[in-house]
């Protein structure tokens, strides 16, 4: 097959939804997804069944599900854990296990609203019960609320925002509210949305900020701080690239929200990630290889901090699991 220099097959767009040839790879009739990384094309059936198959596939491989268990799903209402959701059901008529949404309502204006609604709409079309919290019955403040104001200086005196903080806030309460609902649902697991992008931008992200114990902790399912006060979490979109994700989505006739939080622009993870979409289109493959590395590099990192150093505690001031004698929540919730 004829490559252009970037490596993509010449004359052909780059993975996403076309109208033209060459036909599905496996039934020879006409196709409508090129993925790049794969060098392969897809009729809609087709498409749908490697995407399904993926899913199921990585349940099955790190033994995300149990037949009986009851899994909660952090259901934001985007096109990940709407996606996710979807699967999950699906996947319920081969094995018998009980399912649960949880939306937390951060309190983003002009964005999140919209969310809760496809996050609603999703639960009542495929009969799963969902459980909405939110930052406003938490901490008394929505996210916009919490993000007005400055926090001191930066290091060359520029007055410094909470908004420059938005994600760690954003971050920090979502966590914090996701694994106390789950727990008051005595979930057994909780899904995550996280694709393979999310995957490759934490590898990165760790190793540049040097966090090992973070990159340890960043598993497809629960690793080192596996802990009664923590709910395990798991992630089944773990194989699949936001862009399979989105044309799954597309194709399935998810809802998909389509606006982005006002806040993602100062998120260092934007970064990160427009740097790897640019490296994707012109290396096709490199996020599937980064996530390669980062299985191997996971385990071994998990094996090191398993257990050291990581001893976990009872916030003092609220009970829930902390790393030190004050969790985060505690910590942020002072500081608004
Ligand atoms: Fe929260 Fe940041 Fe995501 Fe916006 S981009 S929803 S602030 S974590
Ligand atoms: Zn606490």
């Amino acid at each position: 097959m004829p490559s252009s220099k970037s490596g993509k097959p010449a004359g052909r767009q780059d993975s996403g939804l076309k109208t033209q040839d060459p036909p599905c790879h496996k039934c020879g009739k006409e196709s409508c997804v090129y993925l790049a990384h794969a060098r392969l094309n897809f009729c809609k059936k087709h498409f749908v069944e490697y995407f399904e198959k993926k899913v199921f596939g990585t349940v099955r491989e790190f033994s995300l599900i149990k037949k009986g268990e009851k899994v909660g799903v952090g259901l934001s209402g985007g096109k990940d854990s709407s996606v996710m959701l979807t699967c999950l059901k699906k996947l319920q008529k081969k094995m018998p296990f009980e399912l649960f949404a949880i939306t937390v309502d951060e309190g983003i204006r002009g964005y999140r609203s919209s969310s809760v609604k496809i996050a609603k709409d999703l639960c009542k079309k495929l009969s799963v019960p969902l459980k909405i919290v939110s930052f406003a019955g938490h901490t008394g403040k929505t996210l916009d609320e919490i993000l007005k104001g400055g926090v001191g200086k930066t290091q060359d005196g520029r007055p410094k925002t909470r908004v420059e903080q938005s994600c760690s806030f954003c971050g920090v309460f979502r966590r914090y509210l996701l694994n106390k609902a789950a727990k008051a649902l005595c979930v057994d697991k909780l899904a995550i949305g996280h694709n393979l992008d999310d995957f490759a931008q934490t590898a990165l992200m760790n190793m540049m900020r040097n966090e090992p114990v973070r990159f340890a902790r960043f598993g497809i399912k629960s690793g080192i701080l596996e802990d009664g006060g923590f709910v395990n979490r798991i992630k089944p979109l773990a194989r699949l690239t936001e862009k399979e994700v989105a044309i799954y989505a597309v194709l399935t006739g998810i809802s998909l929200h389509g606006i982005e939080c006002p806040y993602a622009g100062y998120a260092f993870r934007q970064k990160v990630r427009d740097m790897l979409n640019e490296m994707e289109e012109r290396y096709p493959g490199t996020k599937q290889r980064i996530f390669a590395s980062y299985l191997v590099v996971q385990k071994a990192l998990e094996k090191e901090y398993s257990g050291k150093d990581l001893e976990i505690k009872s916030c003092k001031v609220c009970g829930e699991p902390a790393s030190t004698d004050t969790c985060m929540n505690c910590r942020m919730l002072e500081r608004i």
